[in-house]
């Protein structure tokens, strides 16, 4: 199968000044776009040619996962996001988090707290547990739930440099606080 780039639902620009048009050109145009030229040319000849996206996030490793997970991320990443979001859950997303974290405030909180913590290149999960629960995690590189098996992704907050540093340099802090500004909780609630 041969894996494309995914469409933006917004327009390039359309995050500044949160997340620049130079960083969507870097981050969505060469970064982005790099792991699936990346994931084609791997997977031709190898068992995962054929295989959908999720298989080969869940069962591949080494080089071929690195690449496939970071599409199977970014996707997530980039979709999540509006000019126009819905700032606050509602409905049984909203319920759900208020049982595994007592607020959304507090969610926000202990979530921003682990983006903050995480040691180098990464990405931090919102997801949903087999028993329904809801739960962070932090993971290196290009790690997924789908991966090891924990739960169903909602959110995929990257916090390697290459996404913010070119609006905010070294401050991931900073990136953090203005994330929750255009993460969209329509498009985390359609999928949960
Ligand atoms: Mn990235």
């Amino acid at each position: 199968m041969k894996f494309e780039l995914p469409g933006l639902p917004y327009a390039i620009d359309a995050l500044a000044p949160i997340i620049s048009k130079e960083t969507v050109e870097f981050h969505y145009g060469k970064h982005f776009q790099t792991y699936v030229n990346n994931l084609n040319n791997l997977i031709q000849g190898s068992k995962f040619e054929n295989a959908n996206l999720d298989i080969i996030v869940r069962d591949s490793e080494g080089a071929i996962y690195n690449n496939a997970a970071q599409v199977w991320n970014h996707d997530l990443y980039f979709k999540s996001f509006s000019p126009t979001p819905k700032n606050e859950p509602s409905g049984d997303l909203l319920n759900a988090i208020i049982k595994s974290f007592g607020s959304f405030g507090e969610f926000k909180e202990e979530f921003s707290k682990v983006a903050i913590a995480l040691f180098g290149s990464g990405w931090v999960w919102l997801y949903k547990k087999s028993d329904g629960a809801l739960a962070i995690s932090q993971e290196s590189n290009a790690g997924n739930p789908i991966h090891s098996k924990s739960g169903t992704p909602l959110i995929a907050c990257d916090v390697w440099e290459h996404t913010y540093y070119l609006d905010y340099q070294n401050k991931r802090a900073d990136y953090i606080k203005n994330y929750w500004n255009i993460l969209d909780w329509k498009t985390i609630e359609a999928s949960f």
